[in-house]
């Protein structure tokens, strides 16, 4: 069962005259419920393949498919739509609002599906307990340390309930103790609730959860690793 698929994938940026490709011809599928690791050194187009997956970006040429769907093909608000329900997105920087506090940051998503105020926060206080923070409803950001940001921001990338989660170097910012935790709890969500991971990283060692690992350089498809074998893919 087929997630995405890209189908001999270019990307080139212009500038101005110049035009650099910083994807040539990726081919790769993704399957639902597995956890892939997208591994490159800085510069071998990660960043680009990351906005491809999360429907941010269209390619220069080839095909990228969502559920068999050509995601070019597209509307905007269908593209919206998948962004925000179908995808959560995790990255290095949390992202979260400094003015809001941890509750009403995990709440944001809810509230843009105009759900009614109470039960955005009940669900809101429900995410903070699976990631260990009901007790910080009321910190804000600059309250809490590194792993706790990254966990308020797991906790709204969860509140829509998303079938996959993209993570851009999700511990790039942490601690390695704080940042095997956070690996840790991707990989429960992977197999207790099936969800689909896919983190972007440059660091090997944060590959031993994956069931496969991809491998860019110089914005191509070096070799794929299979680590595990993911029974509900296979
Ligand atoms: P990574 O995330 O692996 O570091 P990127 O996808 O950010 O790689 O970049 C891949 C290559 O594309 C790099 O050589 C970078 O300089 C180039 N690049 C990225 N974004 C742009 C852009 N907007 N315009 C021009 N070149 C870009
Ligand atoms: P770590 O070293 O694991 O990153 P910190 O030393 O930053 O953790 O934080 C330890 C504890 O202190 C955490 O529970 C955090 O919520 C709390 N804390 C950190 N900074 C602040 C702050 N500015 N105001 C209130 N609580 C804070």
């Amino acid at each position: 069962d087929i997630l995405m698929r890209l189908t001999d994938v270019w990307k080139i940026y212009k500038m101005g005259e110049v035009e650099f490709a910083a994807l040539k011809g990726i081919d790769l599928e993704i399957l639902h419920g597995e956890f892939v690791v997208i591994l490159g050194p800085s510069g071998s187009g990660k960043s680009t393949m990351m906005n491809l997956l999360g429907c941010l970006d269209l390619p220069s040429k080839g095909v990228v498919e969502l559920n068999n769907k050509d995601i070019s093909k597209m509307k905007e608000s269908e593209l919206a739509q998948i962004r925000g329900q179908l995808i959560g997105f995790i990255f290095q920087t949390f992202n979260l609002i400094p003015t809001l506090n941890t509750i009403e940051n995990v709440m944001l998503p809810l509230e843009f599906q105009e759900e009614d105020a109470d039960s955005c926060w009940k669900r809101a206080l429900e995410l903070l307990d699976v990631v260990g923070l009901s007790d910080k409803k009321y910190n804000l950001p600059s309250q809490l340390s590194g792993g706790q940001r990254q966990r308020v921001a797991i906790a709204r990338s969860l509140a829509v309930d998303p079938r996959v989660i993209l993570a851009d170097e999700p511990t790039g910012n942490l601690d390695s103790t704080t940042g095997d935790y956070i690996l840790e709890f991707l990989s429960g969500l992977h197999q207790k609730e099936g969800k689909t991971i896919i983190m972007i990283t440059h660091d090997p060692d944060l590959t031993k959860y994956a069931d496969r690992v991809v491998h860019i350089k110089d914005g191509m498809v070096d070799k794929i690793e299979i680590l595990k074998k993911n029974n509900e893919a296979m």
